[in-house]
């Protein structure tokens, strides 16, 4: 039997993001929406082609085909999730490390004109979906998908995400998406992590 899916320990305690996420929340969030994402994709492949495969190569193998768009759901939501957990930090915010500043700024101006492009495309996507910093070529954007969506199948380089599903956010802001993603843009995001992904 070829070795099943796990879910990555979150990298913080769940009340660590309180007050901008709470604990419950973060509990839902990760302990029902994200387990249940793994759980389904290690159902749907077992005994399938891509038992055994990385969460990466099932997405690139099942990116736009309808017939496999169960599997590229739950396979991208695991995904994705895991990128969102490692986006936030406690006491995040603040200023990105020099090498991610500088590409920032040649992008947007200021550091100031990168969290309101982010907050735009978090705040703009209709439904169900993620904002993301991304690397297109050289340069950084500020772009959104929608439900699973990725930029890994786009080509781009995925920095950091904020997850704009309701599940992210309704127990806290109910229908105030954008206070959500501004708490997590002022006190929670984690530019360290973006700056590890320039790689
Ligand atoms: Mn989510």
């Amino acid at each position: 039997m070829s070795e099943q899916h796990s879910l990555p320990p979150l990298p913080y305690a769940d009340n660590a993001l309180d007050p901008v996420i709470s604990a419950n929340t973060l509990g839902f969030h990760y302990g029902k929406h994200h387990r249940g994402y793994v759980d389904n994709l290690n159902k749907l492949v077992a005994g399938t082609e891509y038992a055994g495969l990385s969460l990466e190569k099932i997405i690139a193998a099942t990116a736009g085909r309808p017939e496999k768009t169960a599997i590229f759901n739950n396979a991208a939501q695991a995904w994705n999730h895991t990128f969102y957990w490692h986006s936030l930090k406690p006491n995040g915010g603040g200023e990105p490390p020099a090498v991610l500043k500088q590409k920032i700024e040649a992008a947007f101006g200021n550091v100031d004109g990168c969290r309101k492009e982010l907050a735009a495309a978090a705040t703009s996507q209709f439904g169900s979906g993620w904002a993301w910093l991304v690397l297109d070529g050289d340069t950084l954007k500020a772009v959104k998908t929608g439900n699973a969506g990725l930029p890994l199948t786009m080509g781009m380089k995925p920095l950091l995400t904020i997850d704009v599903w309701e599940h992210a956010y309704y127990l806290d802001y109910q229908n105030r998406r954008a206070d959500y993603v501004n708490g997590v843009l002022e006190k929670l995001i984690n530019w360290d992590f973006a700056a590890a992904n320039l790689g």
